[in-house]
């Protein structure tokens, strides 16, 4: 059997399809880790691309008008 870390808690895990939250060992670090990609915790190009969607929709309101 195949072993890994969690990727939250580093907590030794055997692979296991059957466990909904892989490759987290628990719905706990699988929440824990979204909750950091929402939070901006990493390095994320997501102003980048929210203020050029902003833009847009801001052209085209002005070309109907
Ligand atoms: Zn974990």
């Amino acid at each position: 059997m195949s072993q890994y870390p969690c990727p939250q808690c580093q907590k030794t895990l055997v692979w296991n399809p059957s466990n909904i939250h892989r490759p987290f060992c628990s719905e706990r670090c699988q929440q824990l880790d979204l909750g950091a990609w929402a939070s901006g915790a990493y390095a994320i190009p997501g102003d980048e691309l929210e203020n050029d969607f902003s833009s847009a929709l801001l052209e085209s309101a002005e070309q109907q008008d």
